[in-house]
């Protein structure tokens, strides 16, 4: 702790880049792990996750010794020790989101990542040995909830970061309260993504698509329900039907695969079990034929029609390829629709007109909102959410702040 947040920023600036650059050169490596452990397609991980994991090491040791022009006429302190828990979707890359800032601004980092996708961070440890980075100033320490638990809990903790489901954020919030430990906290969604009629309709249902089936659709911010303005419903249902149909579901390592296997048994049950309310609730189940593998935790890609806002399926998170189709009218119906939710991560809008554009994204309580476009991401970009979303923000100068003591 000592040594490090007595080091120059430039020096500090020095390890990152050297990281940044070592996880380029084993970008191949750590893409088949990631895809080994945790299921993603490997077209994912090598096209998305590395080169965005890189890019958060090389954009936060470009702030290192600049902390003093991020935050003008204050002086940034490090806060101490920053523990960190991350979920299994994103394993490198969350683990990237919460190292990088934190040992930007001086801090130390006791990670925990998810108990059924750890590989990644571990062999992350070596690489920060490989880059010298001194010992002690990033441990990483496996295992379940329990351990999470512990971490958090530890008195000599001065951070907590967590990534993951909101019932485990809202103990988090408990167990810290009245600490003085600053906490930060990126939760659930139910993104809206809102589709106008006067939107270019071929590549709003590309965007559909990859807004929930990225990931198998275990993707925080995943644009999980769509709402269709009605007079191009039946257009939107066709496409989205016809383009389903041509997405491959299998063997992750296969570069050709869009959707891999789903994270692990528990998660697959309950993705299934909620599928099976929305249908014994009334919902219109609609899956994709295409044949799934024999062995191994698999769903294939599916949307629901006839959904009400007051189903579970337009409520919870499924967290699996599954999309709610819902209607609107109005730009004011969507907008109701859109923040009738108790979530507040993300959302997205589709349509021709930027005046709409204006007018949804400044009333949408989404921490995130894309027009025309979605799961974009940068390192420059603050993310985070609002209401049972969590708060604080990752990624940009809000994203340091959570890591600074502003004197
Ligand atoms: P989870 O909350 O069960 O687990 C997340 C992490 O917390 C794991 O490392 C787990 O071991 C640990 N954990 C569990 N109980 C704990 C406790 N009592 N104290 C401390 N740590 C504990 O979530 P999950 O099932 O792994 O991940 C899925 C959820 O994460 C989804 O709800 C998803 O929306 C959310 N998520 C949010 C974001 C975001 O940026 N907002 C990103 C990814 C995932």
């Amino acid at each position: 702790d000592l040594v490090w947040s007595k080091l120059p920023g430039s020096e500090r600036g020095k390890y990152l880049y050297r990281i940044a650059r070592i996880i380029q050169e084993k970008s191949r490596e750590l893409a088949i792990l990631e895809t080994l452990d945790g299921g993603k397609p490997i077209k994912e991980s090598r096209d998305f996750d590395l080169p965005m994991v890189a890019a958060h090491f090389f954009y936060h040791a470009g702030w290192a010794d600049k902390l003093s022009y991020a935050f003008p006429g204050r002086t940034p302190r490090p806060l101490g020790v920053a523990a960190q828990v991350i979920p299994w979707n994103f394993p490198l890359l969350m683990a990237a989101w919460k190292i990088a800032p934190a040992l930007a601004c001086g801090n130390t980092v006791v990670l925990k990542p998810a108990e059924t996708t750890s590989l990644t961070a571990l062999r992350l440890a070596e690489i920060f040995q490989e880059a010298g980075l001194p010992d002690g100033v990033v441990n990483i320490v496996t295992g379940a909830g329990a351990t999470g638990a512990a971490l958090v809990n530890h008195p000599g903790v001065d951070k907590v970061a967590f990534t993951g489901s909101t019932e485990v954020g809202k103990k988090i919030a408990q167990a810290v309260a009245g600490t003085g430990k600053k906490l930060t906290l990126e939760l659930g969604g139910k993104a809206a993504n809102i589709l106008f009629e006067d939107a270019p309709l071929d590549q709003a249902i590309e965007g559909v698509i990859s807004g929930i089936y990225f990931n198998q659709g275990h993707v925080c911010c995943a644009g999980s329900r769509l709402f269709v303005q009605e007079s191009i419903y039946p257009a939107v249902l066709k496409k989205l039907r016809d383009r389903l149909a041509t997405l491959r579901v299998g063997n992750p390592l296969d570069k050709n695969t869009d959707i891999g296997a789903i994270n692990s048994r528990a998660q697959l049950d309950k993705i299934r079990a909620l599928v099976q309310g929305g249908v014994d609730e009334g919902a219109t189940l609609h899956q994709s034929a295409c044949a799934l593998p024999g062995r191994g935790y698999w769903f294939a890609p599916s949307y629901l029609t006839g959904v009400t806002m007051s189903h579970r399926v337009a409520q919870e998170e499924i967290f699996g390829p599954v999309l709610s189709v819902l209607t609107f009218r109005t730009p004011e119906e969507a907008i109701e629709r859109a923040n009738n939710t108790p979530y507040g991560l993300s959302a997205g809008v589709w349509t021709d007109k930027g005046s709409k554009i204006f007018k949804l994204v400044s009333k949408l309580r989404a921490g995130v909102v894309w027009a025309n476009t979605y799961n974009k991401f940068d390192p420059t970009s603050p993310f985070g959410g609002y209401q049972e979303s969590g708060f604080g923000r990752e990624g940009g100068v809000q994203g340091l702040a959570a890591y600074c003591r502003l004197g």
